[in-house]
């Protein structure tokens, strides 16, 4: 079956057993409700003239109405196009056009939309025969669009194929959810980690979510207790915040937790360290791309979670790092700077993947899918350790080169992040005439803290090679972020 036959299983096995807590409102629904739900809007779909393949943007927040809407969608046959609930105008009126999506489904349907687009609420009355195209394998269930972090953003083909082999490469390791869990999801569901290690392997699993809109650790830690969540499926933002709270209020919050995860940033080893004092309990960390449907390797498969590492591959992905050749500007890269890395820090390769979870290529036209190996190019800096395990340098396009020597930005930021006057450290290249280019910091002092700009260039003139230490030093109140909490280097920049 398709990606919609994992809620169709979860109905037929599990009826009665809660689906969905959303936070905030209480709303409830079992997997029944859930499913009946999913029917009735996909016949609303159908009669609203969607035929096999149309894209359907879903803009809804991390909600019921969110589950309901995607099922609905591959229910009738259709593409679902995920797309933040707050995305403004320009950038929604740029998705919709790109996609080329006939329906919106929005809570309130109004927004002025580009003609020939049809807006429709995402829950429908019930009653009536249930809707099922099963459109199946290499199908395109998903168009997501990564947050742009490095660039315009970019639509993600993925297939029903790749999505469910990613769930099953999940659930085959150790640990992962059960059934009887409850996790709490607060991450978006329009990104692909809300969706794909969230709302689908809950499904597969017929386990209870609380879904939360919105995330303040405090009252978030609330709802753990409150609900009993036993899992939770977060980003590093979250566990930072956690953290920040002191031990007795994380050993209160997450008093029933079982297992946690964090990907789509580094996480760092001293919330980690924190977290695991606190409450006995390792915070797994995994690596992942939109590309990939999207987990790639995790902490989980050793069982023990190792600070600075993203652990190893999920079972039936294959990982190598390879060398750049003449090809290596499919990924955007510039091969000639990528030479540079190569010889300069030995090990280190781009993060090279293989898998049924891989993508089919950007949308619209399938480009830049895997080579004919099958092979997918990630543009990723890492290097193994002598026991396997995948440490990321950083993404390859943020490489700084500063009279020809390399700079890894992340190295920087996390000299400079050991100062306890600094609450948030950024690092990236500047042009500059006599080096070609120069490394400026951009630093968020902690609440309250004095710094100086002396005080950022001595520390990392104690700890790191001349050409890293940063020319200029700039004070911010705050950095962009993606909403799942990665630095936005090009709006920086
Ligand atoms: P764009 O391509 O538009 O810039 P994006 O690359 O941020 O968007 P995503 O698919 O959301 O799109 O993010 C994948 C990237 O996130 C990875 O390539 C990697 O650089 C980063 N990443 C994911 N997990 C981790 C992690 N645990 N530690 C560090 N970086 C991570």
């Amino acid at each position: 079956h398709g990606v919609a036959g994992l809620l169709a299983e979860a109905a037929g096995q599990r009826p009665d057993h809660v689906a969905i807590i959303e936070t905030g409102t209480e709303i409830t629904l079992t997997w029944r409700e859930l499913d009946l739900a999913a029917h009735a809007e996909a016949r609303q779909l159908v009669t609203a003239g969607l035929e096999p393949g149309d894209r359907v943007v879903v803009r809804l927040p991390t909600s019921a109405d969110f589950a309901v809407a995607f099922f609905a969608v591959l229910r009738a046959g259709g593409i679902a196009v995920p797309v933040s609930s707050q995305a403004p105008s320009p950038e929604l009126h740029q998705l919709l056009v790109h996609s080329g999506a006939r329906f919106v489904l929005e809570r309130e349907p109004g927004a002025e939309l580009p003609e020939g687009i049809t807006a429709l609420p995402p829950r429908a009355a019930s009653g009536g025969a249930p809707v099922d195209f099963g459109r199946v394998g290499e199908d395109i269930a998903v168009i997501s669009y990564t947050s742009g972090t490095t660039g315009p953003p970019r639509g993600v083909q993925l297939s029903h194929r790749a999505l469910l082999a990613n769930l099953d490469q999940l659930t085959r390791v150790d640990g992962q959810l059960e059934a009887d869990d409850k996790l709490l999801v607060s991450i978006p569901l329009f990104h692909v980690y809300g969706l794909g290690p969230g709302l689908l392997l809950a499904t597969a699993k017929a386990a209870s979510l609380v879904l939360s809109e919105r995330f303040e650790a405090r009252r978030t830690l609330d709802d753990c207790v409150r609900h009993g969540v036993t899992a939770i499926a977060g980003v590093p933002t979250m566990y930072n915040e956690f953290a920040a709270l002191g031990p007795d209020e994380l050993r209160r919050g997450l008093a029933t937790i079982r297992v946690m995860t964090s990907g789509a940033a580094p996480l760092h080893p001293k919330v980690l360290a924190a977290i695991r004092e606190a409450t006995g309990y390792d915070v797994y960390e995994g690596y992942g791309l939109t590309e990939c449907a999207p987990v790639v390797t995790t902490t989980m498969v050793t069982g023990y979670p190792k600070p600075g590492s993203v652990g190893r591959p999920l079972p039936g992905v294959e990982l190598r790092l390879v060398d750049s050749d003449g090809s290596s500007d499919e990924a955007g890269l510039d091969p000639d700077e990528m030479a540079d890395v190569f010889e300069t820090s030995g090990g280190t390769g781009l993060v090279s993947i293989r898998g049924a979870n891989l993508f089919s290529g950007y949308w619209p036209d399938g480009a830049y899918g895997p080579d004919e190996q099958g092979w997918f190019r990630t543009g990723d800096v890492g290097y193994l350790d002598s026991d396997g395990d995948l440490h990321l340098v950083d993404r390859a396009n943020d490489l700084i080169i500063v009279n020809g020597f390399n700079v890894f930005p992340h190295e920087v930021e996390e000299v400079i992040s050991q100062l306890p006057e600094v609450a948030e450290a950024a690092v990236v290249g500047v042009v500059d005439e006599r080096s070609g280019e120069a490394v400026k910091a951009v630093v968020v002092p902690a609440d309250g803290a004095a710094l100086s700009q002396q005080q950022v260039v001595d520390q990392c003139a104690e700890q790191l090679a001349g050409y890293k230490v940063p020319h200029t030093v700039e004070f911010a109140e705050r950095l962009p972020h993606s909403a799942t909490g990665k630095l936005r280097r090009l709006k920086l920049r």
